[in-house]
């Protein structure tokens, strides 16, 4: 049986040969399997590849894929995925490099999923020890919205860091999305998911590579390639004020007729000018989104280009 750990890794020159170890040290518990490793490095500007290429010289069963370029998380995991499904993998696991998802819980996702009950065990965080708390919240937040407006069910901490068998795999790669947002498409496709739990663990060395405002885009982007809820929301508010400025409309007609019309409301008008502009913004922003969306699937480029494999 062949199981392949597929890895992205972006700048992570000190992560590599610690992996590798953390890794190797838990294959040494694990009998009748043929574990491999294939690193995806994500357009590193360090000496990470040299790190993997070095770590290839001496063990066959390393692997890699360079990008030409930073392609991001979602296009490393796809090319890691294409990779096990093109060499007849039976399961793949995929796994940061920074030992935030312990190498330790692959000998029980091994056991659990060979039994054939599950096409997927996954793990969980059930803290957030360690993270600042800002970003918790609004991560928590964040799965909270997306789980009520997508109607698909996020395991609160779920990671990206799973074993699965080639079948699934093959459905994720069928999906050919170009707006991949992996945690979503994972529960999508359906398949039966068993959750492993774990404390959260601080990065090995290095930073993360997250800032603020590039989960805050993942978070739209997450929303957006799941729901159009979004879209119906900018409709309703629509409709909503339109159906109160024609009962506006009605009450200033017969308070005219009744009262005549004293000129006044000078600022309630402006207030309702800049209402209504926000909302139109608001919903041609909402609709740009989607539009913009479009724009780059019907492009067809690829999710990622190979400078280098082995
Ligand atoms: N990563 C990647 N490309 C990117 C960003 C991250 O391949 O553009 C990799 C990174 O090297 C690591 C994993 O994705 O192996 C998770 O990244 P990170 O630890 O920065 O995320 P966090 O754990 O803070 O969510
Ligand atoms: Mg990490």
């Amino acid at each position: 049986m062949k199981i392949l750990i597929a890895v992205p890794a972006l700048n992570e020159e000190n992560n590599v040969t610690v992996f590798y170890q953390a890794v190797q040290k838990e294959a040494a518990r694990i009998h009748d399997i043929e574990l491999h490793i294939i690193f995806i490095d994500d357009g590193s500007t360090d000496n990470t590849l040299a790190e993997i290429k070095q770590l290839c010289l001496t063990d066959s069963k390393i692997h890699y894929i360079s990008f030409s370029r930073n392609f991001g998380k979602e296009a490393a995991i796809y090319a890691g995925l294409e990779y096990a499904s093109e060499e007849n993998y039976d399961y793949v696991i995929i796994s940061d490099i920074d030992l935030q998802d312990p190498p330790s819980l692959i000998p029980e996702m091994i056991a659990e999923i060979i039994t054939g009950e599950y096409d997927c065990i996954a793990a969980r965080r059930v803290t957030r020890k360690g993270e600042p708390v800002i970003r918790s919240f609004f991560a928590r937040q964040f799965y909270s919205v997306i789980r009520k407006l997508c109607e698909i069910d996020i395991a609160d901490g779920a990671r990206d860091f799973r074993i699965m068998t080639i079948q699934m795999a093959r459905s994720l790669l069928s999906l050919k999305e170009k707006n991949r947002f992996s945690k979503g498409l994972f529960v999508w496709i359906g398949y039966k998911t068993k959750y492993l739990e774990y404390e959260n663990i601080k990065r090995k060395s290095g930073e993360t590579k997250w800032s603020f405002w590039k989960l805050c885009t993942y978070a739209i982007d997450g929303i957006i390639a799941f729901t159009t809820v979004p879209l119906y929301i900018a409709a309703i508010c629509g409709i909503l004020f339109c159906f109160i400025s024609f009962l506006i409309i009605i009450y200033i007609i017969i308070k005219t007729l009744v009262f005549g019309d004293p000129v006044a409301g000078w600022p309630s008008t402006i207030c309702i000018i800049l209402m209504l502009g926000g909302i139109q913004l608001f919903s041609i922003g909402i609709l740009g989104l989607y539009l913009s969306k479009t724009y780059i699937e019907t492009k067809q480029r690829p999710l990622f280009i190979i400078r280098e494999k082995k």
